[in-house]
């Protein structure tokens, strides 16, 4: 492997003077091969020679005490990575004297790791097991490692897990399972440091979540191989899988997908960055998957790959590119994905225009307003012909001016948080507009309200002003709809393929219409689609499905100004509009 040029990729004006910096007695190569004892044996870069350049670029960014860099690793899973970690940890804490977090998503996995991996390593280093203090061990999650610095092992799964001690480096193991908000209220805790160094990995689970999105916003650097045969010199493994494995002689290796002669993968590869200028940003990433480290058996990945293809499982699929390629992939977790995204793909572009077939819309409202709209084709494809974000302090004249412009036969829009907003909509589109209320294990029904007041005196319940309609349905079941039908093979959505941010946000929207696993009240695991994510395009667009759906068949256009809106509770007409052709 090429020697890492670590002084171009380190390179910032807050560096400290060379005398302020913190010397190591050794170096962090040295100590993990001299204190880090694995199960078989001591702890060797032999085979996993690509982690070399990742151990070097952490140990200059924590002796040069570059502040605030960030470190993110989407890796494979058994890979040693653990194993490497800890010794980051222990050489901070030992060497260095700086207080060091080890978190997971929980107590149980903190504590688990804690008697499982770190004691039986300090165990078993006569330097370290020399410096262990037995004061303030607390349930044998924090250790002090002499002069009083400390290692902490903490499970955020609740945030008082890490509030009391300030530290100087964290690494979050097991990334993609730490919930968001706390993920970044950990950052609290080093304030005081003048290293705030993050280390975070994971398998990636989820495209555009967690670890996944930490590689995006990173460097983004991979593993890129150099064939010696015919002389392509950016062959990344994991994305060139399977075509980068072939059996010579009834057992498998790793190839050239151009030419297929084999690869020298220690020798010819290197790390490269897909974004380099963001590592001044202090923003570093990197993918590692199990097919660019020697030590991992051909053959044992090939085993596990052939496995998940002949159950024609997708879950089985999932797991096999999370944990060998690490490549983000939820399978029936997430069931858009960029896969998915670039299949729906067109040349055309969005436009605020009637079209020949009927539109419907969905409004998903809250701080911001969300709009879309689709065409609903006769062979059942549905194509977005609008997509917009809206103010939600005008969002009622914008929606409408939508409607005016767009003639569509019926939308849904949310009916919280913004009530009398949205009941505004109703009262002025009472034909063509139905407002949307989320009900546990509820059937798709559409039912007339009217707005209900309490007397001030006295309590009589009192119905005011005209009817509106309003549909109910179970939220996970409306969104298994929306996402079923968008990833139908013959007739899915169709988005356009324009590079916008409106676009983009789409996109990033649907692929957050991810499912989590959760207990019910029976203790059954059940999987529900994941709240307070940015997926509002998704569940704009999940609305105006159901618009479909309840939507009378035949449904003629009507707009009432709104001051007029009173006088048609009394309509004949709109009070039937509650026995269409619907449940
Ligand atoms: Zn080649």
């Amino acid at each position: 492997m090429k020697t890492p040029v670590l002084d171009q990729i380190i390179d910032r004006p807050q560096r400290p003077a060379a005398k302020e910096r913190k010397k190591p007695r050794r170096s962090l190569e040295r100590f993990l091969e001299e204190e880090i004892h694995t199960d078989s044996g001591l702890f060797s870069f032999k085979g996993h020679e690509p982690l070399l350049f990742i151990v070097r670029l952490i140990e200059r960014l924590i002796v040069d005490r570059v502040c605030d860099a960030r470190v993110a690793i989407a890796k494979a899973e058994q890979i040693g990575f653990s194993t490497l970690a800890i010794g980051v940890a222990l050489w901070a804490v030992a060497e260095l004297g700086y207080n060091v977090g080890y978190f997971f998503p929980d107590d149980k996995m903190a504590s688990e790791f804690g008697a499982a991996r770190f004691n039986p390593t300090i165990e078993r280093s006569l330097f370290l097991a020399g410096r262990m203090k037995d004061a303030g061990v607390d349930r044998g999650v924090l250790k002090e490692l002499g002069d009083g610095k400390y290692l902490y092992l903490k499970g955020l799964n609740t945030l008082k897990g890490a509030i009391a001690n300030p530290q100087d480096l964290q690494l979050l193991d097991e990334f993609d399972k730490i919930p968001a908000n706390v993920a970044r209220w950990t950052k609290g805790r080093m304030t005081h440091s003048k290293l705030r160094l993050a280390i975070r990995f994971s398998a990636p689970y989820a495209d555009g979540a967690g670890i996944h999105k930490s590689f995006d916003d990173g460097s983004q650097r991979r593993f890129l191989v150099k064939c010696m045969a015919c002389g392509r010199a950016d062959i990344c493994l994991e994305e060139s899988f399977p075509d980068c494995m072939q059996v010579f002689n009834g057992t498998w290796v790793r190839v050239c997908p151009e030419c297929h002669k084999k690869l020298d993968i220690v020798g010819k590869g290197e790390w490269v960055a897909t974004h380099p200028e963001r590592e001044k940003d202090g923003l570093y990433s990197f993918r590692i998957s199990a097919i660019s480290l020697g030590a991992i058996d051909a053959n044992l990945i090939m085993k596990d790959y052939l496995g998940a293809v002949e159950s024609g499982d997708p879950d089985e699929m999932a797991i096999f590119d999370r944990s060998k390629r690490a490549f983000p992939n939820a399978g029936a977790m997430q069931p858009i994905g960029d896969v998915e995204l670039r299949r729906m793909e067109r040349d055309y572009v969005l436009k605020l225009a009637r079209t020949s077939h009927p539109i419907f819309f969905g409004v998903d409202a809250g701080n911001a307003c969300w709009f879309w709209a689709e065409e609903f084709l006769p062979d059942g494809t549905r194509r977005l012909v609008w997509a917009e974000k809206m103010n939600s302090d005008s969002w009622v004249e914008r929606v409408t001016t939508l409607i005016e412009k767009l003639q569509p036969r019926f939308g849904v829009i949310d009916k919280k948080p913004l009530l009398t907003d949205s009941r505004k909509l109703a009262y002025r589109f009472p034909k063509n507009v139905a407002l949307l209320d989320f009900a546990n294990n509820h059937e798709l029904t559409m039912v007339e309200e009217q707005l209900v007041e309490e007397d001030t005196i006295g309590g009589a319940q009192n119905p005011r002003g005209p009817k509106y309609l309003c549909v109910k349905f179970d939220r996970d079941a409306a969104l298994a709809k929306f996402c079923a039908e968008s990833t139908h093979p013959d007739h899915g959505l169709l988005l356009p393929n324009e590079r916008s941010r409106t676009m983009q946000l789409v996109g990033d929207h649907l692929k957050n219409l991810r499912k989590v696993p959760k207990k019910s009240a029976a203790g059954n695991e059940l999987h529900r689609f994941i709240d307070g994510v940015e997926n509002h395009f998704g569940m704009a667009g999940m609305s105006a499905v159901l618009a479909r759906l309840v939507a009378p068949s035949i449904q003629p256009f009507a707009f009432f100004p709104i001051d007029d809106a009173i006088d048609i509770a009394g309509d004949d007409d709109f009070r039937d509009l509650g026995r269409g052709g619907f449940v």
